[in-house]
């Protein structure tokens, strides 16, 4: 649906501008599906929030990027530009936990559902978590 290579998935790429009110950077993000739309909501809805919430959001680490998922054969999300890393300095990740599976997050709540409420499943909320992933998966929400 998104592209069968990398180069299919650029062609359904379109730009969007990440929080303009406060000069966020430009993404790249999937066209098909909605997806870029379903972005803009969320990032219009982030732009008004205080910049104590603001921070973990603000410098994001990407979308669009063709790789496998660290330690598997499968593909990310990030490759078909469904996903988006906001940003890493405030992120837990469960392969950086010393020591140990130990469950750890410090990204608000208040942005987890922002993110839902548009179709983004939070990576936080899985086993293997990664707290700065959002992935457009409406399909998962609707059950
Ligand atoms: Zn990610």
């Amino acid at each position: 649906m998104y592209g069968a290579s990398q180069s299919a998935v650029k062609d359904n790429l379109t730009t969007l501008k990440w929080l303009p009110k406060s000069d966020g950077e430009t993404l790249k993000i999937q066209s098909v599906n909605g997806v870029a739309a379903k972005l803009e909501q969320v990032s219009k809805e982030l732009d008004e929030l205080p910049p104590a919430l603001k921070k973990y959001v603000i410098d994001t680490s990407g979308t669009f990027n063709w790789r496998v998922i660290s330690g598997t054969d499968r593909l990310s999300n990030h490759s078909f530009a469904i996903a988006i890393d906001i940003n890493t300095k405030h992120a837990d990740y469960w392969q950086w936990a010393k020591g140990g599976y130990a469950y750890k997050n410090s990204i608000p709540h208040e942005i987890v559902e922002i993110f839902e409420k548009h179709g983004f499943i939070w990576g936080g909320k899985w086993y293997h978590y990664d707290t700065m992933h959002f992935e457009y998966r409406p399909e998962l929400l609707m059950n």
